[in-house]
């Protein structure tokens, strides 16, 4: 049973609308799904458009924002709940710990380290919690083809690749999330 997905996206909106249109469609379906939110409790770039998105649709909302940050990512001041942290690694912790399940849309560095760090530690069995990616206009494919290789390569195995779950569609991301 999926109560809550947290969302790992950027603190940019990207210089293609697609991006924004993107987040703001899964930040609906989440709200309409009655799945909440947890994600960097920013205003800024994607991460504030998920926000406004779920608040808009009724949804809830819930922000894990170090203390250092607030200013920098704008914190944003309408969340159902907002917890204020001190370390980064305070935030993806108490963010993995809300969720039940872990989605990246596009985004840059942080992004990535997000997502990545929730696969490592499902590949670890630190967590059995979904992972997926909203493939945005093609934006993760490179990424995801570089892991292939990782797999060809020896460094991956094939079953941990696949735990990662791909969709161009959020509504049709968001059911393979639940089903799985
Ligand atoms: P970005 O994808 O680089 O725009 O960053 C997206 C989000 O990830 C922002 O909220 C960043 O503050 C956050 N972030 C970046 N690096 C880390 C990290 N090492 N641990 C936790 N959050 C991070």
């Amino acid at each position: 049973m999926i109560r809550s997905v947290c969302v790992f996206c950027g603190s940019n909106a990207g210089n293609d609308p697609r991006f924004a249109e993107a987040a703001r469609e899964f930040g609906a379906l989440l709200a309409t799904e009655g799945i909440a939110l947890v994600y960097g409790g920013g205003h800024v770039g994607l991460m504030g458009i998920v926000a406004d998105a779920v608040l808009a649709n009724g949804g809830k909302a819930v922000g894990v924002i170090p203390r250092a940050l607030w200013d920098r990512e704008v914190g944003h001041r309408g969340l159902t709940e907002l917890h204020i942290v001190e370390t980064m690694h305070e935030r993806k912790a108490m963010m993995a710990s809300l969720a039940d399940a872990f989605v990246a849309l596009p985004g840059g560095l942080g992004t990535l380290e997000e997502i990545f760090e929730v696969w490592t530690w499902a590949q670890l069995g630190i967590h059995a919690k979904q992972l997926g990616f909203l493939d945005v206009d093609g934006f993760y494919g490179p990424l995801l083809e570089f892991l292939d290789r990782g797999v060809e390569a020896g460094f991956i195995r094939a079953q941990y690749r696949a735990m990662a779950i791909v969709d161009v569609d959020s509504a049709a991301l968001l059911k393979r999330l639940i089903r799985r």
